[in-house]
């Protein structure tokens, strides 16, 4: 989408601090930390969020996941938290699916 934040990110038009890409999906840092670690992993596709996953694309949501796995697991990360905000209520500011990865510090459950 031309006018997508995430989409201009993943084309590298934006500049974000990759720690990991490939021709599926990219995960950086995100730019107003709510941790020590905050890592956003986003698929190249557009996809609008959680709830626009389809047995079409499932496989590019599946290997976010995949690599959300590997890659905390290369950077020594071994508790952290993933979330996924889906709609306005849920505070989804950028409409590009995209999993929140939190790591570094004691959360606190329920999430706020
Ligand atoms: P959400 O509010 O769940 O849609 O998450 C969007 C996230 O994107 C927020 O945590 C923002 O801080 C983050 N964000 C917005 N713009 C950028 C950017 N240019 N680079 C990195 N992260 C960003």
């Amino acid at each position: 989408m031309s006018d997508c934040l995430f989409c201009k990110i993943a084309a590298g038009e934006i500049p974000s601090s990759k720690v990991y890409e490939d021709e599926l999906c990219c995960a950086f840092a995100d730019i107003a930390p709510q941790a020590p670690t905050h890592l956003l992993f986003i698929p190249k596709e557009h996809i609008d969020s959680v709830a626009a996953i389809t047995p079409e694309n499932a496989s590019v949501a599946a290997h976010l996941l995949v690599k959300i796995a590997s890659v905390t697991k290369e950077l020594g990360i071994e508790s952290f938290r993933v979330v996924s905000n889906i709609g306005e209520q849920a505070q989804q500011s950028v409409k590009h699916l995209h999993f929140h990865v939190l790591a570094g510090r004691d959360m606190t459950w329920p999430p706020g």
